[in-house]
């Protein structure tokens, strides 16, 4: 017998009756785009993150681009991301124009290093061929970044922080919620984040209202927000959530808190069964994660990931290539710098099956395997 890495069917199950019958009055009323499910979905989103803002999106790409969109970038803007972080974080900057400058992570919490983020502020003002402009801290995990130490080195330097909450929507960060804690924030609703649609979904989050305006004109290319829809004021994308997605999340955004916590039972038996066995994850004092994965190192991650395959297990390993070493990005001259950190977690890191109803049964089975095999 298997067991799934994540399980999106048992959810589906669980919460059938009602999404099907969401998704069926969408099918009935025939708004498939931009339907009243949509603005529903963003004032619970708002609501749930305590944000005065939430905009629905097409996927956690564009929740990135849309506001970097509103920086009006070019190639000499330097906007500050972790190298180890999903692709997209690093995209959205050049897509939207601007240069991404890789910063090295802290090694117990695997986000931001506000030291190597400073320094690189510091090497990049001194180098004198890019202008600092922003910062996009990442969420990592489902654990918010290191806020404290990066919102005041952002107003030292008077940069922007826009946060990437993909993997950390609605995570505990001392009374605010993973989203909501950046000038503005992005999430990711791709069916295996935390909060998953049942396809491309994604959310921006501000308190800032004008900020706002302008993201929703860029997500309907650039529309203006009164008279002729057909004269665009600026240019903008297709960038919308389909009304199928938001009535799915809306009624799966009713169960996530329950489902965080959930997660987090899982979380702590894992920790309690591997404390000593493998380097297990750390939640910062003050903080609760959403566990968009539990990661763990070991010093022979390819023996260990194959005994667990042997037993049924399935593993993945989020990140074997930090982002300055990528095909596309390796030749911006990342040469000056190093990343120690990212460097060392890349060869060690791995992800063990993580979703609200994993058994304790098989939580027990897949330490048993790590027990056996783990070296740290
Ligand atoms: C998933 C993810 C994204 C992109 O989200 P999509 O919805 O797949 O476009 C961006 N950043 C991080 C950290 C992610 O994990």
């Amino acid at each position: 017998m298997s067991i799934p890495f994540i399980d999106l069917k048992t959810q589906y199950n669980r919460y059938k009756s009602e999404i099907d019958q969401r998704v069926l009055s969408v099918l009935e009323h025939g708004q498939y785009i931009m339907g009243p499910e949509v603005s529903e979905l963003e004032s619970q989103l708002a609501d749930f993150l305590g944000v005065k803002h939430a905009l629905a999106c097409s996927s956690g790409t564009d929740a990135l681009v849309l506001p970097l969109m509103t920086k009006s970038l070019t190639a000499v803007d330097a906007v500050f991301i972790p190298t180890f972080t999903f692709f997209a974080t690093a995209e959205s900057v050049s897509l939207a124009g601007g240069t991404p400058v890789f910063v090295d992570i802290d090694p117990q919490t695997y986000n931001m290093c506000p030291e190597s983020l400073e320094a690189a502020i510091n090497r990049v003002t001194q180098e004198g061929r890019l202008n600092p402009r922003g910062i996009i801290p990442v969420d990592l995990f489902g654990i918010a970044a290191d806020y404290k130490r990066i919102q005041p080195i952002a107003d030292k330097h008077e940069l922007f922080v826009l946060e990437d909450a993909a993997q950390g929507f609605g995570a505990g960060y001392f009374g605010q919620r993973a989203g909501g804690i950046g000038d503005v924030g992005a999430t990711s609703f791709y069916p295996a984040k935390p909060l998953g649609c049942y396809g491309d979904g994604g959310a921006v989050f501000t308190n800032d209202s004008s900020l706002h305006e302008e993201l929703i004109s860029l997500r309907v290319h650039g529309q203006g927000h009164t008279g002729d829809k057909y004269d665009n004021i600026r240019i903008g994308m297709n960038g919308r959530m389909d009304t199928i997605q938001a009535a799915i999340l809306i009624e799966k955004l009713a169960h996530y808190a329950e489902e965080i916590e959930l997660r987090n039972n899982v979380a702590q038996r894992y920790t309690h069964r591997l404390q000593g066995v493998v380097e297990t994850p750390i939640v910062p004092e003050g903080q609760e994660s959403v566990w968009a994965q539990y990661s763990v190192q070991v010093a022979n991650r390819d023996e260990v990931r194959e005994a667990l395959a042997q037993a049924g297990i399935p593993t993945a390993v989020f990140y074997p290539t930090p982002i300055h070493r990528s095909t596309a990005y390796k030749s911006l001259g990342s040469e000056n710098s190093s990343f120690p950190v990212s460097e060392h977690v890349s060869t060690r890191i791995f992800s063990l099956p993580m979703h609200p109803y994993l058994s304790e049964e098989q939580i027990d089975t897949i330490c048993a395997v790590l027990v056996q095999t783990a070296k740290i």
